[in-house]
């Protein structure tokens, strides 16, 4: 009989398996896949099919926070990075697969582990009992869905996202923007950045003539809830409606005139560490490059570096923050854990990412032992201290790794050095924390 039950065999449950079995863990792995059943993206059978590109991203492990990811996950003995590896094909120096071999030796691997059952069966309750780990992804089943927002609450279980892009606090030029909260009240908490009315007319014209996404055919039924309309769709509806909505302007005096502009674009914290900021309003289907080109027309964010950028997608995540302990697991039945994207992290390696520290955390439950989390400095750390608690809850979305989520490095450093020092110390910390790790 198993010791963990894994639910879903994506690219995080099937990180998760490979981890607690080479730990010599028990583990049954339900996939619904191969049942009968399919989500709306997955075309095959197999385990951790990618759904959409082949791309892992960045393999630059010195000075991007993917690539760092990479190395960790490889450090860590990551069956999604061992097969990644495998089946790499050419894409300069971002790390892109042939994704039927590497799916296929995922599922050899997994199917040929003597620790691992795996269960080809659609589960539609929590386990009440016995370790699990929930990691049925951005479409979980419907039945689950309903069962998980049963233990969490309506509020705390979303269906789609709203991604507001989020800048990254040093680049944005506070000799335009200023600090303040409408009509003085409630502290400094937002940084506005003002328009001219000329200004303001032509960056609503540039969300009207940008380029935008189309939804998916089967994302058409994706409702826009009044509070997170796209902001091209609110632009759409009069030249004057952001300006009553999002960017409105009263009750915020202008340092710089004493006066309230004619249109503000507010930005507000979104994480602890106070490094990354959301564009309060801005969710959006622009298209990526599209954003860039508009959002930096925002006086105060001409140099801006987007963390991420804004979306509007199906996608099933929790309220993590608020209902996951530091373990991942869920703090009103402390036998689940969540892990992958179900989580709100975002992106193939960030799910595998937290499948795999699932995967250890479970492991070392299960053989009555602890672990302790990794470091913040590192990536897998950083990932992780944001969805356990870093992010604002209450505007929790989805978000990819990237070193605003790592705490600053000190002192001065030039900037063109500052990722390899976020990378060098994530090295040292993550060699640290290793020495920590149980024996198998
Ligand atoms: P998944 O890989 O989706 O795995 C979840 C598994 O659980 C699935 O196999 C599913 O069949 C199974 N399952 C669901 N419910 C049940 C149930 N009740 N019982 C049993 N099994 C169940 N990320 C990128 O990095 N690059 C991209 O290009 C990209 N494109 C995406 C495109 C789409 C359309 C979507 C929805 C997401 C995309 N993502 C992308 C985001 C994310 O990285 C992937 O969704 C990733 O697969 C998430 O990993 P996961 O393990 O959390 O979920």
């Amino acid at each position: 009989t198993h010791q963990v039950h894994i639910i879903g065999g994506g690219l995080a449950g099937s990180e998760a398996a490979w981890q607690l079995a080479e730990a010599g863990v028990r583990v049954r792995l339900s996939e619904m896949r191969g049942s009968g059943e399919m989500t709306p993206a997955h075309h095959t059978d197999g385990l951790a099919e990618l759904v959409c590109s082949n791309s892992f991203r960045s393999d630059d492990a010195e000075h991007n926070a993917v690539g760092l990811l990479h190395a960790e996950m490889r450090a860590l003995g990551s069956i999604i990075m061992a097969c990644g590896d495998e089946h790499r094909v050419p894409a300069g120096s971002a790390l892109a697969v042939d994704r039927d071999g590497f799916s296929a030796a995922v599922t050899a691997r997994l199917s040929g582990h003597p620790n691992i059952e795996i269960v080809r069966e659609r589960v539609d309750t929590l386990p009440a009992d016995g370790l699990a780990i929930i990691a049925t992804g951005p479409l979980t089943a419907a039945p689950l869905a309903e069962a998980i927002r049963g233990a969490t609450g309506a509020d705390a279980l979303a269906f789609f996202d709203a991604i507001a892009p989020i800048v990254h606090r040093d680049s944005i030029d506070m000799d335009i923007a200023w600090m303040a909260a409408r009509w003085d009240k409630g502290g400094k908490d937002y940084i506005n950045c003002p328009m001219t009315e000329e200004q303001y007319r032509a960056f609503h014209q540039a969300l009207l003539d940008g380029d935008k996404t189309e939804f998916r055919e089967w994302e058409k039924d994706t409702p826009y809830f009044e509070g997170c309309m796209p902001i091209e769709v609110m632009a759409s509806r009069g030249l004057d409606t952001l300006r009553y909505g999002p960017m409105k302007p009263v009750g915020l005096d202008d340092p710089g005139t004493g006066r309230w502009p004619h249109a503000v674009v507010q930005l507000r914290q979104d994480n602890a560490l106070g490094t990354l900021w959301n564009i309060v309003g801005f969710q959006t289907k622009l298209k990526y490059a599209e954003q860039v080109r508009i959002f930096r027309m925002i006086p105060g964010l001409e140099n801006a570096e987007f963390a991420r950028l804004g979306g509007l997608h199906r996608n099933t995540f929790i309220r993590s923050p608020e209902l996951l302990d530091g373990e991942l697991r869920l703090k009103s039945a402390p036998n689940v854990r969540f892990a992958g994207q179900i989580t709100g992290c975002e992106g193939y390696v960030e799910s595998a990412a937290i499948g795999l520290i699932a995967g250890r955390f479970a492991a070392a439950e299960a053989k009555g032992g602890s672990l302790d989390v990794p470091p913040a400095e590192t990536a897998l750390g950083a990932l992780l201290g944001h969805i356990t608690g870093g992010a604002e809850a209450d505007s929790y979305q989805p978000m990819n790794v990237n070193f605003g989520l790592f705490p600053p490095v000190t002192g001065r450093v030039k900037k063109a050095e500052r990722k390899a020092r976020y990378t060098s110390r994530a090295r040292d910390a993550l060699a640290d924390w290793m020495e920590t790790l149980p024996a198998v």
